[in-house]
């Protein structure tokens, strides 16, 4: 109890002690004791039962309370407890209040923010909250769309799926905005609590136009410089060393050097190709001759310079783009023959995976020191630019896989250890397998 409690409790007892005694004096003096000490006692009491209902009613009123009046005569007990509730009241007050503004507060930000913020009920999927710019972005309309079902409401948007998906959601990188099809528009979905999501979407039409245009960019860069590539080559390609033979270094150089320009734009003008493409179209791709057209080139690459192992155990062949395929696994293998020293063995193994299958290239190369290795699919990454220059590397060949493979949804995995070789996996998924017609048996072969 503070101090000042204890005090206003002795000066009640106080109080009640000098009623007390003074009816029992009264009482003596007029000799009726007990029924003077009786009704002041019941007096007492009534007083007390008063101010204890007048407590109770104000606290049961919800009512503001008044600050009780400070004065010397005014500090029993009574008047201390009105004094804690009406400080205790008020401090709740200043709480609340401070809360209502942090509240206010945030609600603002969020409301202010150029993204579109909706606040989705996980179980149901309808909207709970949303900001200014959800309106403008995803049309949703304040107070109509509060509680509405936010796949039916975002349609022709593709959400429901989506959200479905819940946790696992991939972020929808490009989707038109469902009340104007040009205004492009990355959604994502954050689970913030167990009942709460929210979906943020953001303008992206500036990003994905300047995208396009450097695409096109180099698409046109490409094209364009194809035709004088094709002139400078057939030329070079006329001239005989013999004529000149104090030219011939000169000249090889030049025919070397024009094979590699054409060949990077070549290279460009498959990822510009790629990079336009949604989807590949699906059909069969056999594997078995798949293997061995690769086999074959690796060979012609290799200069019997490998071993060349080929591994198929899968029985199975793939959906997806047989060219596109052939391109990138073809590029893996290429890797492997010009990372390779004399000497060394590729192989390469198409296997089940699960309930997929996965295509590797294995060799006992120079291998990749694992700090390149995150990078390593990037346009003109190289470990060693003069190794891929050397081996006649354009520096987009992995970049071209990574494209193929995300347009067929496989998954690139590399494993490597420098001094002893590297293995580049392709990963394929259930549904882009499928029973070959002919089963052939496991076929392994190895060439020196
Ligand atoms: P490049 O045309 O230079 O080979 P890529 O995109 O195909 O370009 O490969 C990028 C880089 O990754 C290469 O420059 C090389 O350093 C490294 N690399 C790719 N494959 C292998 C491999 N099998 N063994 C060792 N290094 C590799």
């Amino acid at each position: 109890m503070s101090p000042r409690a204890h005090s206003a409790w002795l000066k009640t007892l106080g109080t009640l002690v000098a009623v007390l005694l003074a009816a029992v004096v009264l009482g003596v003096l007029s000799g009726q004791l007990w029924p003077v000490v009786t009704v002041t006692a019941l007096g007492i009491v009534a007083w007390h039962y008063w101010r204890l209902h007048g407590v109770l009613s104000r606290l049961t009123a919800r009512q503001r309370l008044v600050s009780p009046p400070i004065s010397p005569s005014s500090n029993g007990i009574w008047n201390e407890l009105d004094r804690l509730l009406y400080r205790s009241q008020a401090e709740m007050r200043n709480r609340k209040r401070r809360l209502i503004d942090m509240l206010r507060a945030y609600r603002a930000a969020a409301a202010a923010l150029p993204d579109a913020i909706v606040v989705v009920e996980r179980n149901s999927q309808r909207v709970q909250w949303f900001n200014e710019a959800a309106t403008t972005l995803l049309g949703l309309q304040y107070p109509d769309d509060i509680g509405a079902a936010l796949g039916e409401r975002l349609q022709p948007l593709s959400v429901s799926h989506w959200l479905s998906a819940g946790r696992n959601a991939e972020p929808l990188m490009d989707e038109p905005s469902p009340i104007a099809p040009d205004v492009r528009l990355s959604l994502r979905l954050i689970p913030y609590s167990e009942e709460l999501w929210l979906l943020v979407a953001r303008d992206v039409s500036k990003l994905m136009r300047l995208e396009q245009v450097r695409r096109d960019f180099v698409a046109n860069v490409s094209h364009e410089l194809r035709t004088p590539l094709t002139v400078i080559h057939g030329y070079l390609d006329m001239l005989d060393p013999a004529d000149q033979p104090e030219w011939a270094p000169m000249l090889a150089e030049m025919q070397r050097q024009s094979q590699r320009m054409t060949q990077l734009v070549e290279d460009l003008l498959t990822i510009s190709r790629l990079e336009a493409q949604d989807r590949l179209p699906d059909e069969s791709v056999a594997m078995a001759p798949m293997l061995t057209t690769l086999k074959r080139e690796a060979e012609a690459l290799s200069h019997q310079r490998h071993a060349i192992v080929i591994e198929d155990s899968a029985q199975v062949d793939l959906w997806g783009s047989t060219k596109e395929l052939h391109s990138a696994f073809s590029n893996l293998v290429s890797n492997a023959v010009r990372y390779t020293p004399a000497g060394g063995t590729i192989t390469i193994r198409f296997a089940r995976d699960g309930d997929g299958a996965v295509l590797q290239v294995r060799d006992s190369g120079y291998g990749i020191p694992p700090a390149h290795l995150p990078r390593i699919t990037e346009r003109f990454y190289r470990v060693s630019t003069s190794r891929s220059r050397e081996t006649g590397g354009t520096g987009l060949g992995l970049s071209i896989v990574k494209h193929v493979l995300n347009l067929h949804q496989a998954r690139l995995e590399i494993e490597s250890q420098v001094g002893l070789g590297s293995t580049f996996s392709s990963h394929f998924g259930a549904e882009r397998v499928h029973h070959r017609d002919r089963r052939p048996a496991l076929v392994s072969s190895a060439s020196q």
